[in-house]
C-alpha cells in the first residue's frame, strides 16, 4: 500500500501523509467491507490529507505536528477544521483497528474504563450510545484527561477532542459515524454497524495511547 502524498513543501518541510495500513483493505471482514475500506482510506481519507496540505501551505502552521494545529485551531478556519480533523481522526481509526481485534482491555486502561464506568459492558454501552445517536456525520470517543481518568464524548462532523470547546481528553479510540464509513455494507443500520466496530477494535493499541496520554 502507498500514500499518494509525496509532495515535499518548501524548506525542508514535508506534507503530511497518510500512515500506511497495517491490515489489508479486506483484513477486517465480514465487520469492515473491501469495499467501504478501499474508498474510505483510499478516497475519503486521502482527500482530508491533500487538502489539510493544501490548506496549510504557506500558513505559519506549516512544519507543526497535527496535534499542535488541532488544539490551537482557530474554529473559524474550516478548511484546517474540516480537513485537518479528517486527516487526525481517520489515523486514529485506522491504527485501532485490527483484524485480530475485539475482546476486551486489559491492564491500566481496563482499570480505568471500569473506575470511570462501573464494567466494560457499560462503557461498550456508553460509547455505542454516543455514536448511535450523534446525529447526522460525526464522531465518538473514548478520551482520556491527564491523569487517566477516561471519559466518552462525541464531536459533530470532523471535529474532535482535541480541538478548542470540545475538549474531553486526548481521543484514544473513535469510531466513524459518517454514512461513508458503514453505508456500503449496512445501509442505514448504523447500530449493526457500531456493534460491529467492537469485533476491530484493537485494544493493545488503544492501550499504548492511553499509556502515553494519561
Ligand atoms: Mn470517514
Amino acid at each position: 500500500m502507498h500514500t499518494e502524498i509525496t509532495k515535499p513543501y518548501k524548506n525542508n518541510i514535508m506534507a503530511f501523509e497518510q500512515p500506511k495500513l497495517k491490515y489489508a483493505f479486506n483484513a477486517l471482514e465480514p465487520h469492515i467491507d473491501e469495499a467501504t475500506m478501499k474508498v474510505h482510506y483510499g478516497k475519503h481519507h486521502a482527500g482530508y490529507t491533500s487538502k489539510l496540505n493544501a490548506a496549510i501551505e504557506g500558513t505559519d502552521l506549516e512544519g507543526k505536528s497535527i496535534e499542535e494545529i488541532l488544539t490551537n485551531l482557530d474554529l473559524s478556519n474550516a478548511a484546517v477544521r474540516n480537513n485537518g480533523g479528517g486527516y487526525y481522526n481517520h489515523n486514529l481509526f485506522f491504527e485501532v483497528m485490527s483484524p485480530n481485534g475485539g475482546g476486551k482491555p486489559s491492564g491500566e486502561l481496563a482499570k480505568a474504563i471500569d473506575d470511570a464506568f462501573g464494567s466494560f459492558e457499560k462503557f461498550k454501552d456508553e460509547f455505542s450510545n454516543a455514536a448511535k445517536t450523534r446525529f447526522g456525520s460525526g464522531w465518538a470517543w473514548l478520551a482520556v484527561e491527564k491523569g487517566g481518568k477516561v471519559s466518552v464524548c462525541s464531536t459533530p462532523n470532523q471535529d474532535n477532542p482535541l480541538m478548542p470547546e470540545a475538549a474531553c481528553g486526548t481521543p484514544i479510540l473513535g469510531i466513524d459515524v459518517w454514512e461513508h464509513a458503514y453505508y456500503l455494507k449496512y445501509q442505514n443500520r448504523r447500530p449493526d454497524y457500531v456493534e460491529a466496530f467492537f469485533n476491530v477494535i484493537d485494544w493493545d493499541t488503544v492501550a499504548k495511547k492511553y499509556e502515553a496520554a494519561k
